[in-house]
């Protein structure tokens, strides 16, 4: 089956991307509204200002991929180049297009002005091509046929750029059978599985020939993976996708935490402000991150009212209530403390759910039994109490603090859920 039909290429075009300054902010955009269409992008150029180099670059996209989309260089001034290097590739001449030319006066008569000379260069249109109107700035954009391929050239700054996708770009691909194929994308998001016993357990499915094809990013603990399903009808390939996420489920279930959405504080959020249950913090090691991830959460006011740092054991003692005693016996990173700090801060609050942290973020503080990277964790849920303990390579005090901010979350979802660790 050839897909050539839902391949993107993006070019994105400046010297400004190229000087270490600016990012190219409109391919990853590029990249999602493409996704979201079953279309994917495949390749990226970035080149700069230059004629022969973005005509060269055309020319190579074009010949691989059904659909081109540039960005920038679509100014009134000499350096851009877009246009020109169009015309280049498609071997055509530029010439004045009058329908381009009213879209710049249009865009300057909003405002009661006439345009400066210099704009009759975005009148300027490689033969054949269609100007896009910009009800966001004054470059029309270009669309054009090169040897089969569809080439989009959109203006750069990326306040222009989305919407010119969805205005310009979006009505094409809805009109596109492409050569048939359908995809079907399905995610999972997994937290408490290393990348490496992640590969070893669906080493199968991530082959590059298969269908599903399986990918996967790793950030702050969180493995992302997303099935891509392809077949010649929507049918065929839900099919597909269907037995490959419940093989998947039944194999790693246990580790995903949602399907839509990566950022655990987002889901825990979600979760407790629909079902209105109280949260509270009680953190060591991770210094407040866990009630920042939480108060990141849009609406989070309705069910958290307060979060502690209590960093020293006379702390945990004195705002937790925890027994010296138990400080003494086990040490304040340990289970019991966790669990004892979870439950003292539970009581002070009322809340429904109380976390705690305490660990060894390092890189100072290890010892032989209890070394950098070990981190105990505390949940209360409505009367129930348990511990869980993680031990993490020496990888860096801030990926520790990351990790176990994750990890906590996590926890208190699977709390909330039903699921507390043995
Ligand atoms: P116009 O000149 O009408 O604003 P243009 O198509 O000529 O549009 P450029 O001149 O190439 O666009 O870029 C204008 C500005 O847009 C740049 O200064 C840059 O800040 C921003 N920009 C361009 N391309 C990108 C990109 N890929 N990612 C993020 N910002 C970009
Ligand atoms: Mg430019």
């Amino acid at each position: 089956m050839t897909v050539r039909g839902c391949r993107a290429a993006a070019l994105a075009v400046g010297d400004e991307l190229l000087d270490g300054f600016q990012a190219d902010l409109n391919s990853p955009a590029l990249a999602r509204f493409l996704g979201e269409r079953g279309w994917s992008l495949e390749r990226v150029h970035v080149v700069g200002d230059r004629e022969d180099v973005i005509a060269a670059a055309l020319v190579e996209l074009a010949r691989d991929h059904a659909l081109v989309l540039v960005s920038g260089g679509l100014g009134p001034t000499l350096d851009d180049l877009v246009r020109h290097g169009l015309a280049r590739a498609a071997g055509v001449e530029l010439e004045h297009n009058p329908e381009a030319w009213a879209q710049v006066q249009a865009w300057y008569q909003r405002s009661d002005r006439t345009p400066p000379p210099s704009n009759e260069r975005q009148a300027l249109l490689p033969r054949g091509a269609r100007p896009l109107e910009n009800a966001w700035g004054t470059a029309p954009g270009v669309h054009m046929c090169m040897a089969g391929t569809d080439v989009f050239a959109l203006p750069g700054p990326p306040r222009e750029y989305g919407p010119m996708l969805e205005a310009h770009v979006h009505p094409w691909l809805a009109d596109q059978n492409g050569d048939g194929t359908v995809r079907r994308v399905q995610r999972f998001h997994l937290f408490g599985i290393s990348e490496s016993l992640f590969a070893d357990q669906v080493a199968g499915w991530m082959e590059r020939e298969s269908n599903p094809l399986m990918g996967v990013t790793a950030k702050d603990g969180v493995l992302s993976v997303r099935l891509v399903a392809e077949a010649a009808d929507e049918k065929r390939a839900q099919e597909l996708l269907e037995v490959r996420a419940m093989e998947f489920t039944e194999r790693l279930g246990a580790h995903v935490f949602s399907e839509d959405e990566s950022d655990p504080a987002q889901v825990l959020g979600a979760e407790l402000i629909s079902t209105g249950t109280s949260v509270t913090t009680a953190e060591s090691c991770t210094g407040g991150a866990l009630a920042q991830a939480l108060t990141g959460v849009a609406g989070i006011s309705d069910v958290f009212r307060e979060g502690v740092v209590t960093y020293a054991n006379g702390a945990k003692v004195e705002r937790l209530g925890v027994d010296e005693e138990l400080l003494r016996a086990h040490g304040a990173v340990s289970g019991p403390v966790a669990e004892a700090m979870a439950r003292g801060m539970a009581v002070k609050t009322g809340a429904d759910l109380a976390l705690a942290t305490t660990g060894i973020a390092g890189p100072g503080g290890g010892t032989e039994d209890r070394p950098v990277g070990l981190v105990w964790f505390g949940v209360h849920f409505k009367g129930q109490t348990a511990s869980l303990e993680r031990r993490w390579p020496p990888v860096g005090r801030e990926r520790i603090r990351r990790w176990a901010t994750a990890q906590a979350l996590v926890l208190g979802l699977q709390a909330v859920r039903g699921r507390f660790p043995d």
